[in-house]
């Protein structure tokens, strides 16, 4: 019934220790033990004796200190939660209505267009041996472009006493990001049960990083694309009927049950919850790679420590991990060239002015999409002419395409992959423009 992918150390659920012995019990008890033993409070009932002014000195002393003690907590969240609707397009919260993800977005920091690299999933060569995912996947857990082998991922940047969970309502396609949780729900069982169980390993332990991917929504789109002809959802996913609206809808309802489950158990206040996908979704349905609306999906940080009400127009995908980690104050799985920024603006304490960038996964995207298209044309060049195939297979060698994606780190940095990129592109276009 339920597929245990188990990663050590093995925890289920049902094997968890009760609530006292979970280390977030002895947290608390550790707090709560360092309160009662302030030697402030002992100074504070000393000095009430001497005078009604000292006594007014030390209860704004007091209350300054319990003020920055209170926003330390709120500002660094105990937990952080990345929560992925596959396949969902930056436009469709609005587009579709979805009243949890826009309430989270006004009560949060939203980016209305977070770009991901080209969603490619290799099924075999280099990326396979690597991975079960499709590329953006292991980029966004990464938060890095230039993806080796020994690549982390977020999960394994949290230290070992801290509690790890990751639940995705399908069998197999994130086995091999699933490393080193100490907890795992990996099932098609539905995205309903998924979200079940990440309610009760909220239940049952402090957790501290999470990650949940509900796969309906991008599974409901591919019908679009492959479903029968007279149906008005056909090649649309925003036709009447259409099986992306209704999981959409489905996933946008799962995620209130599930913020509405942390406040019932008094963990939404501590929490950073940030909402996205894994790529988007083209109007005929499906995730083509050079499809732009497969490119962009919706982002929200929300909770502790995050700014409400901030609406920005672009991020990328490899900025939220670093980001995450920056909340929660861990080291990040990737830093230096091809790693995304700290979005420094989402936090409260910060004023909203986003820094200005350089859009390196727009223009990466838009010049591979200019070479897929160019690449038609040259193929069928190439079968009449021996010479200019020769030429080709250099270009193809040379591009940092997607098929060429587990070899981009030899760019060694994201510029000059650009700059790469662009020189095929011109001598390509020079020479299909000869006779
Ligand atoms: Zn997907």
């Amino acid at each position: 019934m339920f597929a245990w992918m188990l990663s050590p150390p093995v925890l289920a659920v049902a094997e968890a220790k009760s609530a006292d012995d979970t280390r977030g019990g002895g947290l608390r008890k550790g707090k709560e033990a360092l309160i009662n033993r302030s030697p402030l409070q002992e100074e504070i009932m000393k000095c009430l004796a001497y005078s009604r002014f000292v006594y007014m000195l030390l209860g704004m002393v007091l209350v300054l200190f319990l003020d920055g003690a209170v926003y330390a907590q709120a500002a660094k969240p105990s937990r952080a939660i990345l929560f992925v609707i596959d396949g969902l397009r930056s436009e469709a919260p609005e587009r579709l209505g979805l009243k949890n993800i826009q309430r989270l977005a006004k009560q949060g920091t939203l980016y209305r267009k977070a770009y991901l690299v080209m969603p490619a999933h290799p099924k075999s060569g280099a990326w396979a041996e690597m991975h079960t995912a499709s590329i953006p996947n292991p980029v966004m857990l990464s938060g890095t472009l230039l993806i080796r082998r020994q690549t982390r991922l977020v999960q394994e940047m949290f230290d070992n006493k801290a509690f790890t969970a990751h639940l995705a309502s399908t069998r197999n396609a994130y086995r091999s990001v699933n490393r080193r949780f100490n907890f795992s729900y990996m099932d098609s069982n539905g995205d309903e049960s998924a979200i079940d169980w990440a309610i009760a390993v909220m239940e049952k332990e402090d957790v501290a990083f999470m990650r949940i991917h509900l796969q309906a929504t991008g599974s409901a789109g591919k019908l679009s694309a492959s479903g029968q002809a007279n149906l008005p959802w056909k090649n649309n996913i925003w036709g009447e009927g259409s099986p992306y609206i209704e999981k959409a809808k489905r996933a946008d309802e799962l995620l209130g049950k599930f913020v509405q489950s942390l406040e019932d158990m008094g963990k939404w206040e501590d929490t950073l919850l940030i909402v996205t996908a894994d790529h988007g979704q083209a109007d005929e349905g499906n995730h083509p790679m050079d499809n732009e609306g497969s490119w962009i999906t919706p982002l929200i940080f929300v909770g502790a420590g995050i700014a409400r009400g901030r609406v920005y127009e672009y991020a990328e995908h490899i900025d939220i991990i670093p980001t995450l980690c920056h909340m929660m104050g861990i080291e990040p799985p990737s830093s230096g060239p091809g790693a995304g920024t700290v979005l420094e603006e989402i936090k409260e304490s910060n004023p909203g002015t986003a820094k200005s960038r350089r859009q390196f996964l727009r223009e990466i995207n838009e010049d591979l999409k200019h070479y897929y298209d160019l690449l038609e044309s040259a193929e069928h060049r190439a079968m009449k002419d021996a010479e200019f195939r020769q030429q080709l297979d250099q270009w193809q060698a040379e591009i940092y395409s997607m098929e060429r994606f587990s070899a981009w780190h030899k760019a060694g940095s994201l510029s000059r992959l650009i700059e790469t990129n662009r020189r095929v592109l011109r001598n390509m276009q020079a020479a299909l423009s000869m006779p």
